[in-house]
Formats: C-alpha cells, sequence, structure tokens
C-alpha cells in the first residue's frame, strides 16, 4: 500500500513510534528513524520488513537539527512523505514546583518540535501533491490530570496545531491528524509505574491502580494498534479525514 513513500517517524525507537514504524513498514513504506533508545534494536526490526531504512540522530529540542534531519530525508530519501511527530517526553508534578527547565523541555520536543517538522514537511508534499501529518497527541490533548502541567498544555497544543494545519491543507492531497492514546505500556509509561513502585506499591497493583484510575477497558493500548491506525490514515479510504483528534483510550474520554 505505501510502497514508493517516504514515512519519517520521530521518537522511533522505542514504543509508539517504534511500533508506527514497524507498521509502515509492512505496508512498504520506506523509513527513516529518529530517537535516542536503543537504535540497533530498531533498525534490526525494520530491517527485517525488507524496506530501505536510514537514522536521524536530531535532538528535537533543536530547530537546527531538525533542520538537519529534512536536509538528510531529501539527500538520502528524495524527501518525506509521512510524517509521524511521535517523540514526546513527560515529567509529573505541581504547578507551583514545577521545574522551569522540565517545562521548556517539554514545549520544545513536544509541541515546537511538531511545528518545525511540519513546517519543514509541507512544502514537498505540495509539490508531490499528497502528504500525511501524523501527530501522536495523547488523550491529554482532550482531557488533563494532576500534575502535568506542561505535557498536557503541549498536547492540547498538538490538537490545535493539527486542526490549524488540517484547514490550511484542506483543498490539497495532504491530510493532518493526531492520534489520542490512552495508557500505552512504554517505557515513558513504565517510569510512572517505577515511580508507584518505589512509593510502596506491588508491581501488578501499581500497574493495575495506573489503569484502574483512567482507562475503564482496564487494559493497555498497544504500538502494534496505533500502527494500524496510522496505517489507515495514510490509506485512500482516509483522504476525508482532516483535523481529527482520534482517540484510540479504552474508554477514558468517554468517561
Ligand atoms: P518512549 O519513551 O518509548 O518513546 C519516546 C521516543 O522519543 C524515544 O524514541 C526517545 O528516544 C524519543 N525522544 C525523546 N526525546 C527526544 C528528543 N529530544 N529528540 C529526539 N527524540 C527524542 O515513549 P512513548 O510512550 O512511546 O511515547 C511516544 C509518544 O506517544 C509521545 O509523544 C507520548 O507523549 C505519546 N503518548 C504516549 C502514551 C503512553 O501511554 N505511553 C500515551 C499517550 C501519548
Amino acid at each position: 500500500m505505501l510502497k514508493g513513500k517516504t514515512a519519517l517517524v520521530t521518537g522511533s525507537t522505542s514504543g509508539i513510534g517504534l511500533g508506527i514504524a514497524v507498521a509502515l513498514a509492512k505496508q512498504g513504506a520506506q523509513i527513516i528513524l529518529n530517537g535516542f533508545g536503543d537504535t540497533a534494536l530498531a533498525k534490526a526490526q525494520i530491517g527485517r520488513q525488507g524496506v530501505r531504512h536510514g537514522y536521524h540522530d536530531a535532538d528535537l529540542s533543536d530547530p537546527q537539527q531538525i533542520a538537519a534531519m529534512f536536509d538528510y530525508a531529501r539527500t538520502e530519501f528524495g524527501g518525506v512523505d509521512i510524517l509521524v511527530n511521535n517523540a514526546g517526553i513527560q515529567h509529573v508534578a505541581p504547578v507551583d514546583a514545577f521545574p522551569v527547565e522540565k517545562w521548556n523541555a517539554i514545549m520544545a520536543i513536544n509541541l515546537s518540535a511538531v511545528f518545525h517538522t511540519t513546517r519543514l514537511a509541507i512544502p514537498a508534499m505540495k509539490e508531490n501533491g499528497w502528504g500525511r501529518i501524523i501527530n501522536i497527541a495523547s488523550v491529554h490533548g482532550l482531557v488533563a490530570s494532576q500534575n502535568k502541567s506542561a505535557y498536557v498544555a503541549a498536547k492540547h497544543g498538538v490538537v490545535g496545531l493539527t486542526k490549524v494545519t488540517a484547514l490550511e491543507l484542506a483543498r490539497t492531497g495532504i491530510t493532518c491528524n493526531a492520534l489520542c492514546p490512552g495508557w500505552v505500556l512504554t517505557p515513558l509509561v513504565q517510569q510512572q509505574i517505577d515511580a508507584r513502585i518505589a512509593e510502596g506499591a506491588a508491581p501488578d497493583v501499581a500497574r493495575s491502580s495506573l489503569l484502574g484510575e483512567k482507562q475503564p477497558s482496564g487494559e493497555f493500548v498497544t504500538p502494534e494498534q496505533l500502527g494500524s491506525l496510522a496505517c489507515f490514515l495514510c490509506s485512500d479510504a482516509a483522504n476525508q479525514v482532516r483535523g481529527a483528534a482520534w482517540n484510540m483510550d479504552g474508554g477514558w474520554v468517554a468517561q
């Protein structure tokens, strides 16, 4: 389905980004990986799908490094057809005790990077008359939780940016949508489970209490499920899905 297309997936060395990269590769897309995790493992997983792939080590908090990643994509792959803005970080603290440097880092990586990659991707997509921009927001782009001021603000920003981008591109073959996952068991969430274990909870209780507080299904969303949704958004069937903030959250925001 995606043969001949190149997908850049930011933060794709683990978790959701890697799951989406594998799903797109299974559809035949060439993949550009990015992120600071285990790059060898991520490359091996994509390699198994038999598609051409590359890696760029851009730190997404730095607009110059993002521009260098797009230069790499142009030179090595002829450009980016599918942009998946996935890289993200989390920090948990009350707003009056939130470290300023953590606020700035979350804004830079979770929100401003999405602006920079989007503005750099659009011109070539317009020339080609086709493109897909998929922003991995969160249920926290739709509703709030305590102690996550920067994350919730950034993810609401991503949902807003998604809508504006979709509207500006509405008469083109480029769509822009956001995915809003609930809990997915990745390193980012494992940190929050570990914090509960450090406070004395047993590991299974830490997991089930985290899920039970927010996610009615009581089950984690998986990177594979999000990968399938991303593939759908890349298909012709999704040509008129524009500016959506699509929750996949075990019922979280239905409450
Ligand atoms: P993860 O920690 O497994 O992956 C994050 C990725 O981003 C990693 O590859 C990491 O190396 C990369 N990254 C971090 N900082 C970076 C930087 N400065 N430059 C480049 N890459 C950087 O986490 P995940 O849970 O897979 O999260 C992926 C996205 O999904 C994030 O945007 C997160 O907010 C969102 N999300 C996660 C959940 C969840 O429950 N796990 C739920 C909703 C949304």
